[in-house]
C-alpha cells in the first residue's frame, strides 16, 4: 500500500499554522506539528482522532538548526516521506529604527528565514531522492510592500522571496516546486497581539486600529481568512500544481496593487 504523504508545518500550534494543519490532515495527509509550545502533544493527538491520519509533535526552536535537522531526521524516521514543508513559523516585532534592539534583528531574522534554509537543506536530499517535494513558505504582503517601524520583519520576508525564486530553480530538475504566500492581515494571535500594541501606542480603541489603521491598507475591507490560505496551499501541495513554481503569491485584498 502506498504511505500516506506527509506534510511538516512549522509554527503550527497556533494561528496560521494550526488552521493550515488541520486542512492538510482533513485531506488525509500525515502531519509533523511543531513550534515551541507544550500545545503540540494535543494538537497532533487531536489531528489523529478527528482526521484518521498519523500525527506527531516535534517541537523545535526555529533559531536552532541542530534542532531543525533533528525535526527533519525524526520526520523521516517515523514517515519514511517528506512531500510538503510549510515554512510558516513567523514573528514580529514593531519599533522605529533607532529604538529598533539588534537582538531583535538577529532573532527575526533568524526565525523568519534563515529557518526556512536550514530546513529546506535538510528534506532537499529526501524530496530529490522521490523527484517530487512541495516548499511552501509564508511568506507576507510584506514580502512586496513596506511599512514603517517593520525594519526586520520586511527584510526577512524580502528576502524570503529571494530564497524562493533560487530553489525553484534548483529543485525544477527534481520535481520539487517553491512558492511563497504573500497574505495580508489574518486575524491571528499576531496580529491580535499588534491591534492591542498599536491600540495603547496611539491610545485609540481596537477597533479603531482595525477599522483605521489595518484594514485602510486593504482595498477589501475584511481580513485574509486562514480558509484562503488552507485552500491555496493544498493546490500548490498537489500534483496538478507541478508547474508553479518560484512564484510570490499576494493573497492580500489588493494592498499591493495601490
Ligand atoms: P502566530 O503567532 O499565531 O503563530 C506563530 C507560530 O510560530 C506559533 O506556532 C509559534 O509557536 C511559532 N514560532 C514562533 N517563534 C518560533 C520559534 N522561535 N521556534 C519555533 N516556532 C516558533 O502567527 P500567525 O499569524 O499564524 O503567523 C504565521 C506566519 O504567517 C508567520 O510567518 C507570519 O509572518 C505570516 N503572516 C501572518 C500574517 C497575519 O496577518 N497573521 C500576515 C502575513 C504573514
Amino acid at each position: 500500500k502506498a504511505k500516506r504523504a506527509t506534510a511538516l508545518i512549522t509554527g503550527s500550534t497556533s494561528g496560521i499554522g494550526h488552521d493550515l494543519a488541520k486542512g492538510f490532515a482533513a485531506k488525509g495527509y500525515n502531519i509533523v506539528v511543531n513550534g515551541t509550545r507544550k500545545e503540540g502533544y494535543q494538537i497532533a493527538e487531536q489531528l489523529k482522532l478527528e482526521h484518521n491520519i498519523d500525527a506527531i509533535y516535534l517541537p523545535a526552536n526555529m533559531k536552532n538548526a541542530d534542532e531543525l535537522n533533528t525535526v527533519v531526521e525524526k520526520t523521516l524516521e517515523k514517515f519514511e516521506r517528506i512531500d510538503v514543508l510549510i515554512n510558516n513559523a513567523g514573528v514580529q516585532y514593531v519599533a522605529p529604527i533607532d529604538e529598533f534592539p539588534i537582538e531583535k534583528w538577529r532573532d527575526i531574522i533568524d526565525i523568519n528565514l534563515t529557518s526556512a534554509f536550514v530546513l529546506s537543506k535538510a528534506v532537499w536530499q529526501q524530496m530529490k531522492k522521490q523527484h517530487f517535494g512541495r516548499i511552501i513558505n509564508m511568506a507576507s504582503v510584506h514580502s512586496l510592500v513596506a511599512s514603517e517601524y517593520k525594519t526586520a520583519y520586511v527584510s526577512s520576508k524580502h528576502a524570503l522571496i529571494g530564497l524562493t525564486k533560487v530553489l525553484a530553480l534548483e529543485g525544477a530538475p527534481h520535481g520539487i516546486t517553491v512558492n511563497s504566500l504573500c497574505p495580508g492581515y489574518v486575524r491571528t494571535p499576531l496580529v491580535d497581539k499588534q491591534i492591542h500594541n498599536q491600540a495603547k501606542y496611539h491610545n485609540i480603541s481596537e477597533e479603531d486600529v482595525i477599522s483605521k489603521i489595518l484594514l485602510t491598507k486593504h482595498a477589501i475591507k475584511e481580513f485574509v481568512t486562514t480558509d484562503t490560505l488552507t485552500e491555496l496551499t493544498l493546490f500548490l501541495a498537489s500534483a496538478q500544481a507541478s508547474t508553479i513554481s518560484g512564484t510570490a503569491i499576494p493573497i492580500d485584498c489588493a494592498w499591493s496593487s495601490s
